[in-house]
């Protein structure tokens, strides 16, 4: 297997599994958060038009980041594999990326979902201290996560394509009951 999709909620370790796994394995790790993050301190257009969607919480509107994760899978790395962390995230963007593999006639090998409980996510994403990691942010992502990036997990589930691993452990464990799903 060599292209797959984090699914979970902020805080969950998608990030830092994919980092080792990409790593490890040669493949591209396609961050949406990472890529957007990076604009706004540049402050290139992209990154103006997300700033305030991000210090909110909200997601970034549909399009942009499309566009972004488009021209991203079209890099030579990622011709290789790719781990999408953080995409997609809401209905919309699971059926555009059907559309967009489509196109460039690849699949998802697997969906990995990373379980944690929501009490333990806002103590990590506290510890964490990134800009949009104050407790009221936090709490809104949590909201944003449930009401539109949950539902992924069923529509993924029902593709077959779904693996859920415990991610309310440390990472060298997370990362080998990843590795025993995906060898
Ligand atoms: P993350 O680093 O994945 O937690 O993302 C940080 C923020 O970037 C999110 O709270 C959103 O504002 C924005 N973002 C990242 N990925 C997406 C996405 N796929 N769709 C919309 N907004 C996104």
């Amino acid at each position: 297997m060599k292209r797959f999709i984090f699914l979970g909620p902020p805080g969950a370790g998608k990030g830092t599994q994919a980092v080792q796994l990409s790593e490890g394995a040669a493949i591209a790790h396609i961050s949406t958060g990472d890529i957007l993050r990076a604009a706004v301190k540049a402050q290139t257009p992209l990154g103006m038009k997300a700033d305030d969607y991000m210090s909110r919480g909200d997601l970034v509107p549909d399009s942009l980041v499309l566009n972004l994760v488009k021209e991203r899978l079209a890099e030579a790395d990622a011709q290789e594999g790719w781990i999408l962390d953080g995409f997609p995230r809401n209905a919309a963007q699971a059926a555009s990326l059907d559309d967009l593999l489509g196109a460039i006639g690849q699949t998802s090998d697997c969906t990995v979902n990373f379980e944690v409980p929501d009490d333990v996510l806002v103590q990590r994403l506290l510890q964490r201290g990134r800009k949009d990691d104050t407790e009221a942010v936090i709490r809104h992502r949590l909201g944003v996560y449930r009401e539109q990036t949950a539902p992924l997990i069923d529509f993924y589930q029902s593709r077959q394509k779904l693996v859920s691993i415990d991610g309310n452990t440390d990472v060298a464990t997370v990362a080998s009951s990843l590795r025993a799903f995906i060898h």
